[in-house]
């Protein structure tokens, strides 16, 4: 059959078919709300570079995540920002450390209602700055995977759901999965930063983390985004050490390698939608250059379109209140 029989805007007559054959729905349920928990403050305090984030004491955490769950948001991704920071990250294990109590009270708090999953890594906690430990000028890998190791039994024993490797080490996720098996937590998952690139639409979140290198930069461990064969690589090797999720990261600039990953593994793929993609659409918007919903649908549904199953998004909230008032 073909044109004049053959009429594709049939489909998009009206409103209710346009909805009944869209092929791509964001859902709340599929988002993964990053939240930053700051030892140093007692009220929540707002991000200067990302408008509308913030960051959380223990004490206005309890109120946020319940605020998340109101609009149907269930799982979080914890980046903690310690009091102490040294050259060996000792707060990013210490049991007693900012992330360790803040699972301990949202566990308390929520029970199993909401997912709790952790970001594991030391670059927030050295001195520093980077992933891991220094030795004569370089990331030390196996070295830093010991310390990866110690923070990762440490979230379980709090009681994250699952642990994210996200220092981009060779044989992290490994590492990790015979440590929490070693020590019984066998159903603690693992989602690996699988193909994490040296981006620099990092720069609010380090600015959000206080987490920007002291000296040179990460592109030793980070990955190129010129190197898509290379990406999948990094993915493949995740999915063999045992990773549950796999992650690409950034998303936007990335949707060719989100794409790609789908096709070619059968596993579980999450999309990090990162700072600088964030405060982008936030920028343009306050100047009044894009309208801002209009924006943030669009960008979500092209990640989930590329074939992301989770969507990591500072955008969590803004797009949950518009599903609740059917604005999609
Ligand atoms: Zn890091």
């Amino acid at each position: 059959m073909s044109f004049p029989s053959l009429r594709l805007r049939r489909l998009r007559r009206k409103e209710s078919l346009r909805k009944l054959f869209e092929e791509v729905k964001l859902h709340p349920s599929n988002l993964i709300y990053p939240l930053f928990v700051d030892e140093r403050i007692e009220e929540k305090e707002e991000i200067v570079s990302m408008p509308g984030q913030f960051r959380l004491s223990l004490k206005s955490l309890v109120k946020e995540v319940n605020d998340c769950k109101k609009l149907g948001i269930n799982s979080f991704l914890f980046f903690g920002i310690p009091k102490l920071k040294d050259e060996h990250g000792s707060e990013a294990y210490n049991p007693k450390g900012i992330i360790q109590r803040a699972i301990e009270v949202l566990r308390k708090e929520f029970g199993e209602d909401i997912n709790i999953i952790t970001d594991v890594c030391l670059c927030e906690y050295t001195s520093h700055g980077h992933c891991g430990l220094i030795k004569d000028g370089y990331l030390d890998n196996d070295s830093s995977l010991e310390l990866l190791k110690k923070i990762a039994i440490t979230h379980a024993q709090a009681g994250a759901d699952m642990v994210a490797p996200s220092a981009m080490l060779d044989g992290q996720v490994k590492a990790l999965r015979e440590a929490l098996d070693d020590n019984n937590f066998h159903d603690t998952l693992i989602m690996g930063y699988s193909a994490k690139h040296a981006s620099c639409f990092y720069s609010p979140f380090r600015d959000a983390a206080l987490s920007a290198p002291k000296f040179g930069d990460r592109k030793s461990y980070q990955m190129s985004y010129k190197n898509k064969r290379e990406a999948l690589r990094e993915i493949e090797l995740d999915i063999r050490e045992g990773a549950d999720v796999i992650m690409v990261k950034p998303a936007l600039a990335y949707l060719d390698i989100i794409h790609l990953t789908k096709n070619k593994f059968n596993l579980p793929l999450a999309a990090f939608n990162v700072s600088g993609e964030y405060s982008m659409i936030k920028a343009a918007s306050k100047l009044g250059w894009l309208d801002e919903k209009e924006a943030i649908i669009e960008i979500l549904t092209s990640i989930k379109r590329a074939g992301a199953d989770m969507i990591i998004t500072y955008f969590a909230k803004d797009l949950a209140e518009m599903v609740l008032k059917d604005e999609l």
